[in-house]
């Protein structure tokens, strides 16, 4: 049994939904429209309505999607952009790559996610965005963030590529799906992610005209007309098989998240009486889709535990070893006195538990009963 413990079970999920896939799959080889095909504007339709925004731009990879975002607003080198020190390097790396700044801030230790208060004292007389990262498929507390955004005239780009389908719920009530808050969402659909197809895939989000129009156009080599080419643009499209196999999977992911929470919840009730470990804090203002559940893991054990959960045959996963600053490639955005003290504990605790769509409870017994063992020792 031990074998077969996945982290995220992929396999067993295509096995449930196989017949609608492949036929999926071969229309499009039989189609021979292989690229752009029309599976490509039935995904983005179907994203736009269930997202319940104007504009879906569909792209080739979450990180494409972050680079267009920030290429579409028209940044200057040496601008600065506000992002997680917390968070998957794609985030900062797009914002370095394009010659602008990026400014890695702490994150809240109880929600994982960066914060307005935290935010403010980052901001300065040459910051343009700011980037919050929906980390383990909670919203960002957003209302404060667009509050302080507008204060001074900047942008909000949501990396959502852990959160598509999480709602976030303002205090007037209203509820918007994440991605659809700041001025541009960006998304991924590696095959891990909660809406995962069988490659590489991404999106963007909007609701602003102007901002869509650009972000397709540079997307799509800059041409606003075939062969007439207006910005720098890039290569950058969703391929039209892995379209199909969205289309499939769109339908589901909310059936997908709560098959994710029946897990959530079983760890939560399973685990929260241990001394020592954190389970995941959930927020009033957004809904969880638990793209991880992660445990904080106390008193300099997470390794130790890890260890023992591998030795019984559960894989676990650290999302991330090292707040970003620390990264080689990411040193010489900082000096010597940079402090990020809420990152740098989370490096040190998070431990993420297999979690997916087909729960096998089994399974999920044998890691909790492994989890008190460990602890009774
Ligand atoms: C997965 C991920 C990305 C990048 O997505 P790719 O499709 O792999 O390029 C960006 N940001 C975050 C937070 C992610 O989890």
């Amino acid at each position: 049994m031990k074998d077969s413990i996945q982290m995220s079970d992929l396999r067993n999920q295509y096995l449930e939904l196989k017949t609608e896939i492949d036929s999926a799959v071969l229309d499009c080889l039989e189609s021979g429209a292989y690229i752009n095909g029309p599976s490509v504007k039935e995904f983005q339709v179907s994203l736009e309505k269930y997202l319940n925004v104007k504009h879906v731009i569909p792209c080739a990879n979450g990180t494409d999607s972050l680079q267009i975002a920030m290429m579409a607003l028209d940044l200057k080198p040496g601008d600065e952009v506000i992002c997680p020190a917390f968070t998957y390097a794609a985030t900062a790396e797009v914002i370095a790559l394009l010659g602008l700044v990026p400014v890695m801030v702490d994150v809240d230790l109880t929600t994982f996610n960066i914060t307005a208060e935290i935010i403010e004292p980052a901001i300065t007389s040459k910051t343009k965005a700011i980037v919050p990262v929906h980390l383990y498929g909670q919203s960002s507390d957003m209302e404060p963030i667009l509050k302080l955004a507008e204060k001074h005239g900047l942008y909000v780009i949501e990396d959502n590529a852990q959160a598509i389908g999480a709602d976030y719920t303002f205090t007037d009530g209203s509820v918007a799906k994440t991605g659809t808050i700041g001025h541009i969402g960006s998304t991924s659909f590696f095959p891990s992610k909660n809406l995962g197809c069988y490659g590489d895939g991404g999106a963007l989000m909007t609701n602003d005209d102007t901002l869509a129009a650009k972000m397709r156009m540079i997307a799509n080599h800059g041409q606003e007309k075939k062969y007439f080419h207006k910005v720098i643009g890039c290569n950058s499209r969703l391929d039209t098989i892995q379209a199909a196999i969205l289309n499939v999977k769109l339908k589901r992911l909310d059936k997908f998240g709560m098959a994710r929470n029946k897990m959530a919840d079983y760890y939560d009730q399973k685990l929260n009486n241990i001394n020592g470990l954190i389970i995941p804090v959930r927020e009033k203002k957004s809904n969880h889709v638990f793209h991880q559940y992660t445990l904080r893991v106390l008193d300099n054990k997470r390794d130790e535990l890890k260890k023992y959960l591998a030795d019984h045959g559960i894989p676990t996963m650290i999302y991330y070893p090292l707040p970003l600053y620390r990264q080689e490639a990411y040193q010489k955005y900082v000096d010597e006195n940079f402090e990020v003290p809420s990152a740098e504990i989370l490096c040190k605790e998070v431990l993420s538990l297999p979690i997916h769509t087909e729960q096998n409870i089994d399974h999920q017994q044998y890691i909790v009963e492994t989890i008190h063992k460990f602890y009774s020792n």
